[in-house]
């Protein structure tokens, strides 16, 4: 299988100059667009023309040009066809499955997914649109497989499950979708430009842009990445997801997103390699820690196989101190007397984010789904950041392990 470059690929998107020659775009802050002539706005309700066709655009919930680049940026970073971007993660998950089901029909997903998605697919969506989901372990083929009934319509699992890490066998689980007349999607959030999940076989990727692609821990937004067919669906003025339920973005988060996509890789490249590096030695200090990039780590050969080359096995690790109050202590130490990171949940930020997922972002999840999950009360999910020198860093970490007696 070729391997796919989204630093290529990005950049080979053709640049968006500003208004007056700028060399950033600029931001077009206008709910409502104007035409010469009349006849074109009827033209624009009935698809004819518009960002593609002649470059015309109608409404803000509909198209915006800077969010509209963006999408485009985001369809490059993914190698997809298209993409269209949201004002959060959620919104672009909620969008992705309400177009693609109808009501009575079915998903197959993983059973380790962040807690929102979760909540989503096994409480929201069956009592609100009668879609019903069929809750698998990822890795287990037979098990998805026999999942699948004749209303079927996706597969949705996470790349790099939160807060677990188990990585998705993208080309076998596109395999078995595919088999079944259903689309595979991938939520890509945990690991944007190191898998490149269509590319993979899969049909859309989603992506929560609050986290890696924004860098910051300031904008929440999201994205959809698929085939034009689907987007254009999913934009329809009469029937579209995106189009109906208006989760839009603001262009000037458009923009904001768009200045940090050029360093991604970059950002990307150094949370894996601080996180490696830390991984690597908390093995050798006998701590128990989950790490993709870490040879015992089950699927570590499948994604040295999948991964872009570049970018490393991901910014988070987990590490099991057994019960919560061991992970309350441990996370407080690091954080009020190390200064190592935040207690906080959300991941991607460029300084290291803590939290303990039982309780927080897969609290969602009953005790049963928890445990079926692998999310152990004491499990500590760690976004590792890039600010400070790595040595320095990990002198804060290991001095809170010998304070609490770990090492
Ligand atoms: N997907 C994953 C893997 C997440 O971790 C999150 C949020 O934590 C979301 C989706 C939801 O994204 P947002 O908070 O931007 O709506």
């Amino acid at each position: 299988m070729s391997k796919f470059n989204p630093i290529e690929s990005l950049a080979d998107l053709r640049h968006e100059f500003g208004e007056h020659g700028g060399v950033n775009m600029s931001i077009e802050a206008s709910t409502t667009f104007t035409v010469l002539e009349a006849e074109l706005l009827p033209k624009l309700f009935q698809g004819k023309v518009g960002p593609e066709a002649g470059g015309y655009y109608l409404y803000g919930r509909h198209y915006n040009p800077t969010v509209y680049v963006l999408g485009r940026q985001l369809a490059a970073l993914e190698g997809t066809e298209a993409g269209y971007c949201t004002s959060s993660g959620m919104s672009a998950i909620a969008a992705t499955v309400l177009q693609c089901c109808d009501a009575g029909d079915h998903l197959v997903a993983s059973d380790t997914l962040y807690g929102g998605t979760f909540a989503l697919l096994n409480d929201f969506l069956p009592r609100k649109a009668s879609i019903e989901t069929t809750f698998a372990p990822v890795t287990d083929f037979e098990a998805i497989e026999a999942a699948f009934t004749p209303r079927t319509r996706l597969l949705y699992v996470e790349s790099m499950s939160n807060p677990t890490l188990v990585v998705s066998d993208i080309p076998r689980l596109a395999g078995i979708a595919h088999r079944h007349g259903a689309r595979l999607v991938v939520d890509n959030t945990f690991s944007p430009m190191i898998l490149s999940p269509v590319r993979l076989g899969a049909d859309v990727v989603v992506h929560s842009m609050t986290k890696f692609i924004n860098g910051a821990s300031d904008i929440i937004a999201g994205a959809v990445c698929a085939e034009h067919r689907l987007i254009d669906q999913m934009m329809d003025l009469h029937t579209g997801a995106l189009m109906l339920l208006g989760p839009t973005m603001d262009p000037r988060v458009a923009f904001e997103i768009g200045l940090r996509l050029p360093h991604l890789g970059l950002r990307m490249a150094e949370h894996s390699r601080r996180a490696l590096a830390f991984s690597q030695r908390l093995v050798e200090l006998k701590v128990p820690v989950i790490y993709p990039g870490l040879p015992s780590h089950p699927q570590h050969e499948l994604l040295k196989r999948l991964a872009n080359e570049g970018f490393g096995y991901g910014g988070i690790f987990c590490v099991d101190l057994g019960t919560a109050q061991r992970a309350n202590r441990f996370m407080e130490t690091l954080q009020n007397e190390a200064r190592f990171g935040y207690i906080a949940v959300s991941l991607g930020y460029l300084d290291t984010l803590m939290s303990v997922s039982a309780s927080s972002t897969s609290s969602e999840m009953s005790f049963d789904a928890q445990d079926r999950a692998g999310i152990s009360p004491g499990l500590v999910r760690i976004s590792i950041g890039y600010t400070g020198s790595l040595e320095q860093r990990w002198g804060q970490l290991a001095g809170a392990l010998g304070k609490l007696g770990m090492t």
